[in-house]
């Protein structure tokens, strides 16, 4: 049977997906051939591709004066892109630091604008985010970047931690590639939402990019058509080959999270199952520990650290035996993480809890 995979991306994906996914994969959908070996453009593949569009616009209330990408390249690659189609060149843009993501954000970006830290929570070991009436926006900036939920760090923004700031005409443009569909989402407050598919979406090699049809006709810089949004969005995603195997496969799980009751369900599962999790932790008299911050504590991403850090290859070997895969921590961090996205059933997590406790009294 299969384990439980906590893995932070590439991520579990939901069985029903996969099994729905090895009865089709010879034959799809009568044409007598894989999905994976069928031109992008034939009826039979336009249909998915329209449907996953007309899906994750449902899932996620997406307004009509947005577009929806379906692009290779991952979030990496938007985070130049972004630069590109939105700033003029030397333009200011902003970006508001929450842990390792919003530095590589900068770091893509910085070839192509003046990238100002308008806040950032490093000097705290990104264990809290900047209150947003601390952030230092610049007056003409082309945009304001923030990542929703940093993956590394476990911090994520939440309500309790207060509202987004008000940019005015500036657009906040927010990497959501690690918590995407786990809740509602007000796409409104964005001019743009992008996200690497493989932890809440699907498989990686597609990522999601919800635009602001205005913000197509802004100038940029100069660049290659294929770095082009507006281009991409013309053209139906389909300016050249796009990663349609990927494609029809997160159209599978849009089609999967509507079923399991869409975006409201997941959003009670994730506060459930990060509820369990930090419980498990904050319960363990110092056995485990997790340092950030209560009001932003992320519900997909938790990294923590056994106080004893020479148990921590015994835990991960005796949770790799109890079926709880994936769970060492990111190298930046060490420790352990689990991440606990859309397709990590509940049960999931009280298996590692149990496992936790259990593990506590074996070494305590
Ligand atoms: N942004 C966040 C929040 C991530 O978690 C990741 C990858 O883990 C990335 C960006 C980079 O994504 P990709 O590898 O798809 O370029």
């Amino acid at each position: 049977s299969r384990a439980y995979n906590f893995a932070a991306g590439p991520a579990a994906l939901p069985e029903p997906v996969l099994r729905q996914v090895q009865a089709e994969l010879l034959e799809w959908d009568g044409v007598r051939a894989s999905v994976a070996e069928i031109s992008h453009r034939s009826p039979e593949f336009m249909r998915v591709a329209t449907e996953a569009e007309a899906d994750l616009r449902r899932l996620l209330s997406i307004p009509g004066d947005y577009a929806v990408l379906f692009l290779s390249g991952g979030a990496t690659t938007q985070q130049a892109l972004v630069a590109l189609n939105f700033a003029a060149p030397g333009q200011v843009a902003d970006y508001v630091v929450s842990g390792h993501w919003g530095k590589v954000a900068i770091k893509q970006a910085k070839d192509y604008v003046r990238a100002n830290v308008a806040a950032s929570g490093e000097a705290g070991g990104f264990r809290d985010i900047p209150q947003a009436a601390e952030w230092k926006l610049s007056k003409d900036a082309a945009y304001v970047h923030m990542t929703a939920n940093e993956t590394i760090h476990g911090v994520e923004f939440r309500p309790e931690w207060g509202a987004l700031p008000e940019t005015g005409d500036v657009p906040l443009v927010a990497d959501f590639s690690s918590s995407i569909a786990s809740e509602p989402l007000d796409v409104s407050r964005y001019g743009v939402v992008y996200a690497g598919a493989q932890k809440n979406l699907g498989p990686v090699g597609v990522t999601v990019v919800i635009v602001r049809r205005d913000l197509l006709e802004r100038a940029g810089q100069p660049r290659a058509d294929i770095f082009n949004y507006a281009s991409h969005a013309n053209a139906g995603s389909m300016l050249n080959t796009p990663p349609s195997f990927n494609w029809y496969l997160a159209g599978l799980v849009f089609k999967w999270m509507l079923a399991e009751g869409g975006v409201e369900e997941f959003a009670r599962r994730s506060a459930e199952k990060a509820r369990l999790l930090y419980a498990a932790i904050d319960g363990s008299d110092g056995f485990y520990r997790n340092e950030v911050a209560p009001g932003v504590r992320s519900r997909m991403n938790v990294p923590f650290f056994l106080r004893d850090d020479a148990l921590t290859a015994a835990f991960l070997a005796g949770a790799k035996d109890a079926g709880l895969l994936a769970l060492k921590g990111h190298r930046v961090l060490g420790g352990i993480r689990a991440s606990l996205y859309n397709a990590m059933p509940v049960d999931g997590v009280r298996a590692l809890a149990d496992f936790m406790q259990d593990f506590r009294k074996r070494h305590g």
